[in-house]
């Protein structure tokens, strides 16, 4: 099996799939390990690094896309992309295929395939695959720092001779990978933390963190078997709106994290909220891409509303390339061995089969099957 490792060509995409430490791994099942010219530059993995890896550098991408059999990517592949493979080959990387219908017709057209990463079963054995959850976590801490050099004010309480300056206030909205790892790195930076999310299970997770959980009264059952949030009614999104609005109008940095698998992000700050928010503060919407929980937010940019700075934040994992691109080759790396373990490919195997969208001419993973 040759396996094939391009460049990123979607914009401001720095990630590389595979990190030039991670190539032993693809080489004790590939043949031959072949790495497009500058596919790791943007993250700082120099071709030579990659050659000393063993893996062999091809310049034009076609020929990459030509003799590889299996593809190892970060972005979903664009038409051109799937056009370039091999019929019959592999594809695994990030997918999105209800959002990128073509592109997965076209691998159905072509036998390919695919693996996709956000498929992965969220299931103990599968958290060392779990690249949702790392990037995740690069994004929840990021928003942090985005947020603090966004406000004119310290993060710490600080008692100096020019006076005592008290410590900023940050609420995070939903709690889950992201939240977690935003409310531990805004608390590393001295600030008091609030956090809110629907599912019960959160709350211990936020006060051993040191925050301190927003009082509401919470559904029972507001979590799929999955571990996902379910959708919550109108009503509770009314009500959850007048808790959260109590504390946005003395908060001075917010990160929004909520999301519903599958569905438009809930929008958790209205505009009337907005206005009743401090000048000067700051809202970094992880959600932005997924409609935003903020109702002004603007994916991809950063906007002044009634004197609250909104952060549309997308892809922030890509600005911490180094560590994103080594969490995600070790995730995808993590999926490649235990895929290629024996002969075929075991589609009785619950990561096999969750992670699968298109095989042989048919849609595998039961949701896209009955979503597309
Ligand atoms: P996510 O990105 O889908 O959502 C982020 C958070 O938003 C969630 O905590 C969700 O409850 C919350 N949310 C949704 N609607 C909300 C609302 N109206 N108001 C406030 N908050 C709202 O979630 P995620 O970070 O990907 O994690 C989802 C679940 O998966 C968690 O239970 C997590 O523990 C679980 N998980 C399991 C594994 C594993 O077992 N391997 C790995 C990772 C995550």
């Amino acid at each position: 099996m040759k396996t094939g490792i391009p460049k990123e060509i979607q914009n401001n995409e720095t990630r590389v799939a595979i990190v030039p430490k991670l190539i032993n791994q693809l080489l004790k099942k590939s043949n031959e390990v072949f790495v497009e010219t500058n596919a790791g530059s943007s993250s700082f993995f120099s071709d030579k690094s990659y050659e000393e890896a063993g893996a062999k550098i091809i310049g034009v991408a076609k020929t990459l896309y030509e003799q590889a059999d299996l593809i190892l990517k970060v972005q979903p592949p664009t038409l051109a992309e799937v056009e370039m493979m091999k019929n019959n080959g592999t594809f695994i990387g990030f997918l999105y295929p209800l959002a990128n219908k073509e592109v997965v017709k076209l691998m159905i057209d072509k036998k390919i395939t695919s693996f996709a990463m956000e498929f992965v079963p969220r299931i103990s054995r599968a958290q060392s695959m779990d690249a949702l959850s790392s990037m995740a976590s690069i994004a929840g801490y990021k928003a942090v720092l985005l947020a603090a050099t966004s406000l004119g004010k310290f993060f710490p309480l600080l008692m100096t001779a020019a006076g005592t300056i008290p410590p900023s206030k940050v609420l995070i909205l939903g709690a889950g990978v992201a939240g977690l790892q935003a409310i531990a790195t805004a608390k590393r930076l001295g600030a008091k933390v609030e956090a809110f999310d629907t599912r019960p299970a959160v709350r211990e997770q936020v006060e051993s963190l040191g925050a301190s959980f927003l009082e509401m009264e919470l559904v029972k059952d507001a979590e799929t078997v999955g571990g996902y949030a379910k959708e919550m009614s109108a009503e509770f999104i009314r009500k959850e709106h007048e808790i959260i609005g109590k504390s946005l109008s003395k908060s001075d940095a917010v990160i929004t994290t909520a999301q519903v698998f599958g569905k438009k992000a809930p929008a958790l700050i209205t505009e009337t909220m907005v206005k009743e928010m401090r000048e000067g503060s700051v809202i970094v919407d992880l959600a932005a891409e997924q409609g935003g929980n903020c109702e002004l937010t603007e994916a991809g940019k950063t906007v002044v509303k009634h004197g609250v700075t909104i952060v549309g934040a997308i892809n922030l994992p890509a600005t911490l390339p180094v560590d994103a691109s080594q969490m995600y080759s070790k995730n995808i790396t993590t999926l490649f061995s235990d895929l290629y373990k024996a002969e075929s490919f075991n589609f009785e195997d619950e990561i096999v089969k969750g992670a699968c969208i298109t095989h042989n001419g048919n849609f595998i993973n039961e949701f896209v099957s009955k979503n597309i």
